[in-house]
């Protein structure tokens, strides 16, 4: 184990080598990789084949390599806006496409391995950054009808290797929390259920054995943040389903990072992830590893939230009533879903201690109450660029009105809402799923506003970074 994570480690210092540097946030699309994928023929390794296109045309690429006798499948994004993975394996390519580099663990690897490798299984719903294919099928409930074009190439790959390791790649929730810890549920796995029994097949077995080998190691860099997917089987997953046909399947789900919300980081374990696992079933190590790393994982659980505002204090009736804001942000496609804005929506409020935020402010003293719509219209994005902020926010005000049809957007920069019809905007409420929009005061004096969800110190309201909404678009 002490050469594994040494080995873990030295991938972690040289990644930046690796890393494949013109994916550069997680809404890439198949245009980007094709090119990527195309560059690997030019190395003798890699072996490139398409092996079916998408409802849409895209092709879908099988890319192999290695000689050996153990043979591992991998493949990646089944559903469209969980890229971390795909990105991870092209950091992967890129590490074998250099010759020089890891050159005994290279040696390793692809003497005792076959390795292929499906990255982007759903390329149309990459496009849309989504997570259904096209005719809104989730693939990976698509193994036994098999009624569109990507799952059964996906189960024609699977039916021609037979492979002994399968590793499913996904992205989960950012509201996964590690247990009832703190901390995201930053990387979850699971050696999926054969049968609703749960029973302990072989395969089943070398798969949780080899996924505590990856939590040793990942332990090094992540520590606290790993837990377990849900155990339930599921007739129509892919995973399921090919661990009662044999094959010993990892699932492996990368979840949140505090303030990684592109997953940079969680790229780059993944990579460490993988590789640490291919040589370990190269080495046939992860077979002495002890089942009980992996009984020990904790589970899924769902504590996290984006942000959570501790310790306000909302008056009714001149009584005073101590609450917890939790907020989560949505993330919403704009420009052909390569950017989006963050919507947020109030998830809760009361006595939210056994949350944890990804952000967290302890508001305690301060009073919170709803901002209002200001009822005077203004007519031009630049008479509310030269808006006096901290006027507008003493009188209560959070959004604004105009009368400008001129506008495209559904969001701006500006730290305050803007609705181009009265009606459009909601009206105020600290309620779940609600639009958390407030001015936070100290002794009658606005200290803080929350606009959309992100908390805006009134003194450095030239520093925020955040986005507001645009209602009546
Ligand atoms: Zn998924």
């Amino acid at each position: 184990m002490a050469q594994e994570k040494q080995i873990a480690w030295d991938l972690y210092h040289s990644y930046e080598n690796f890393k494949e540097k013109s994916l550069t946030n997680r809404r890439f699309k198949h245009s980007d990789i094709v090119p990527l994928i195309e560059r690997l023929k030019n190395n003798k390794i890699f072996k490139v084949d398409k092996v079916g296109k998408s409802v849409e045309g895209r092709d879908i690429y099988l890319i192999s390599l290695g000689s050996g006798k153990t043979k591992v499948l991998l493949w990646s994004q089944m559903h469209g806006d969980e890229p971390t993975a795909t990105a991870a394996l092209f950091d992967m390519f890129n590490f074998f496409f250099d010759e020089d580099a890891f050159p005994e663990l290279k040696k390793l690897l692809l003497s005792n391995l076959s390795i292929y490798i499906i990255p982007m299984v759903n390329p149309d719903g990459a496009e849309q950054f989504q997570r259904r294919n096209i005719v809104e099928v989730d693939l990976n409930r698509d193994i036994l009808r098999q009624q569109t074009p990507e799952a059964k190439i996906l189960k024609e790959v699977f039916d021609n290797l037979k492979a002994d390791f399968g590793f499913n790649l996904h992205d989960q929730g950012r509201d996964y929390s590690a247990g009832n810890s703190i901390n995201p549920a930053s990387i979850s796995f699971l050696a999926p259920a054969p049968d609703y029994d749960k029973t302990l097949t072989p395969p089943r077995e070398k798969a949780m054995k080899l996924i505590s080998n990856m939590v040793t190691v990942l332990n090094e860099f992540i520590p606290g943040h790993i837990a377990k997917y849900s155990d339930d089987y599921e007739p129509r997953a892919f995973g399921d389903n090919f661990t009662k046909w044999g094959t010993g399947v990892v699932l492996l789900e990368s979840g949140g990072w505090r303030g990684d919300r592109e997953k940079h980081f969680l790229c780059k374990i993944n990579y460490i992830a993988l590789l640490s696992a291919l040589s370990s079933i190269a080495s046939g190590g992860y077979a002495n590893t002890d089942l009980s790393v992996y009984e020990s994982i904790p589970q899924n659980e769902k504590f996290m939230m984006d942000l959570i505002l501790r310790n306000l204090i909302v008056k009714r009736d001149e009584i005073e009533y101590l609450i917890d804001v939790g907020i989560n942000f949505d993330e919403v496609n704009v420009n052909g879903a390569k950017e989006f804005y963050l919507k947020a929506a109030i998830e809760d409020v009361g006595d939210l201690s056994v949350f944890a935020g990804y952000e967290e402010f302890d508001l305690s003293g301060y009073t919170v109450e709803p901002g209002k719509t200001k009822p005077v219209a203004y007519h031009s994005l630049n008479e509310l660029e030269k808006i006096n902020l901290a006027q507008l926010y003493n009188e209560g005000y959070t959004n604004v009105i105009l009368d400008n049809d001129n506008f495209q957007s559904e969001y701006s920069h500006l730290p305050l809402n803007i609705t181009l019809d009265e009606k459009a905007i909601p009206e105020s409420k600290i309620k779940p799923e609600e639009s958390p929009n407030f001015i936070i005061k100290k002794k009658n004096e606005v200290k803080f506003v929350v606009v959309n969800g992100f908390l805006i110190d009134i003194e450095k309201v030239e520093s925020w970074d955040g986005n507001s909404i645009i209602y009546g678009k």
